[in-house]
């Protein structure tokens, strides 16, 4: 038996276990070794746990020899972001702070996935609690983008963009606030997923900042990333923000008809692009254009708004979610303090990294008294606009095409000392996230030097459907 774990899809497993050319418990095995023997490269996965992956394929392989479905991931090899949690597999979220901690429970997506047959191998890496653009906010090292070694995956959900991009898992799940699923995905040539905000269970998420977080998938192909969040979506007793809203068959309206599809064009994302990424935006909008789609120019008036808006209000969620890690509860303790006061401002200080500190202190100053109404309740009624632009541009299209980065990945250090420089790489994600909307990354081709390029599909709340068939569309005329 040879498996080819890097080329595996979610259809290609189902076949090679139909057709017995590999047991479940083969694969977790085999998918694990070459995980293990290729990750030293990108650094994508923190840690890895065997023994619940091989636990998950057994169940797989019991269920096949019962002739029973092994599930719709039944045995497709799955990492998880490092700030998902899973019952007994260290979760670190990227921060020293966390480097020791054990969860007791499952995450709902978690759940979702076993029940679906789906084999975690092991825990992706990510910036510290998930702030960033490039995964070098990690207090594990970064991850190094494996279409270009000397490049960052994008972040903060870079390790699980990574072990896509590699072969080292066939779907993973990552997290998304402002980008961080869309823009790794570019960065790497995959496809990642934010779902509309509510369809998937935050429940064992560690928030960052809870009204804008997410989890979505990360896959080779439209229909892998499909599969994977029809999954993990639904209403969840354990999340209040979980929505009701049925879950479609994505596959099923993945193969519809775009012909006469309306696509906008917001004016606004289309200034300031580096060329490359420019004209490979515009390529994929004529492969569109030829499936029949018309495409018009549209405006999102309050787009220039949108990184200040978003870096108050995650900055102000972030302070008050992450005042929980004091030393007492869940994380490592400093052990040079004398008060308890001091055992908190030590086990902080030593904690958590520069990124995480920028932001609680942000935090902490927009919402506090005299300056919350001039800031936050600022932020939030552009956060309004933002979202009726949104409402209003979906009256006339039926989705809304635009880039993911104004430029493709970037050589690691080459941002880092210049925060702002790096907030400014969100500037096309972050609006979906402040309207709660769903949207995703699609690779349109790479540059010259083989960086690849992502493009953005956004559509209105709960419309992942009409995204993934536009998607899939392009997917398959693009080859
Ligand atoms: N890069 C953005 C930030 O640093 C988005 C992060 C995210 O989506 N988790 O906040």
């Amino acid at each position: 038996m040879s498996i080819d774990a890097a080329g595996l899809t979610i259809s290609a497993v189902r076949r090679g276990l139909q057709e017995k050319r590999f047991s479940a418990c083969e694969l977790a095995k085999e998918a694990l070794r070459f995980a293990e023997r290729e990750n030293p490269k990108t650094n994508a996965y923190l840690h890895f746990c065997p023994e619940r992956a091989l636990e998950a394929a057994r169940r797989v392989d019991e269920a096949l020899a019962r002739g029973e479905h092994p599930g719709p991931l039944g045995g497709v090899p799955v990492a998880v972001k490092d700030v998902i949690v899973a019952r007994g597999v260290r979760n670190t979220c990227g921060s020293r702070l966390l480097a020791n901690y054990i969860p007791p429970y499952d995450a709902t997506a978690v759940i979702r996935l076993e029940q679906a047959g789906g084999v975690i191998l092991g825990k992706t890496n990510c910036d510290e609690f998930a702030m960033g653009s490039s995964t070098e906010n990690s207090a594990f090292g970064p991850v190094r983008n494996p279409a270009a070694l000397d490049r960052v995956p994008g972040g903060s959900s870079g390790g699980s963009a990574a072990v896509v991009a590699q072969g080292t898992a066939v779907v993973s799940l990552g997290s998304d606030t402002g980008g961080s699923i869309r823009q790794p995905a570019a960065f790497c040539g995959v496809v990642g997923v934010t779902p509309t905000y509510g369809r998937v269970s935050r429940y064992g998420l560690v928030a960052f900042a809870s009204s804008l977080d997410h989890i979505g998938p990360f896959a080779r192909n439209v229909s892998d990333a499909a599969g994977l969040l029809k999954v993990i979506a639904g209403r969840d007793e354990m999340d209040s923000t979980s929505a009701f809203a049925p879950v479609p068959d994505y596959h099923a309206a993945m193969s519809g008809e775009v012909r006469g599809l309306k696509i906008g064009l917001p004016k606004e994302y289309y200034a300031g692009l580096a060329s490359e990424t420019g004209d490979q935006i515009m390529k994929a909008v004529e492969v569109l254009n030829r499936l029949g789609c018309q495409v018009v120019d549209i405006s999102l008036p309050h787009t220039e708004y949108a990184i200040s808006a978003y870096y108050i209000i995650c900055t102000a969620e972030a302070s008050s979610n992450l005042a929980r890690y004091d030393g007492v509860r869940y994380t490592i303790r400093s052990s040079c303090s004398e008060t308890l006061t001091d055992m908190y401002r030590s086990t902080r200080g030593e904690g958590f990294g520069a990124e995480c500190k920028r932001r609680i202190m942000l935090g902490t100053y927009v919402l506090s008294h005299g300056y919350y109404d001039a800031y936050y309740l600022k932020a939030q009624k552009v956060r309004s606009l933002i979202t009726r632009d949104f409402q209003q541009a979906f009256q006339q299209v039926d989705a809304i095409v635009t880039p993911v980065s104004p430029f493709p990945a970037f050589k690691l250090g080459e941002k880092l000392s210049d925060p702002l420089e790096m907030y400014l790489s969100d500037i096309y994600t972050i609006t979906g996230d402040l309207a709660g909307i769903p949207c995703m990354s699609l690779p349109c081709g790479t540059t010259a030097n083989g960086l690849p390029i992502g493009m953005q599909i956004l559509t209105k709340h709960f419309d992942e459907a009409g995204m993934f068939r536009l998607a899939h569309a392009y997917e398959q005329a693009a080859g």
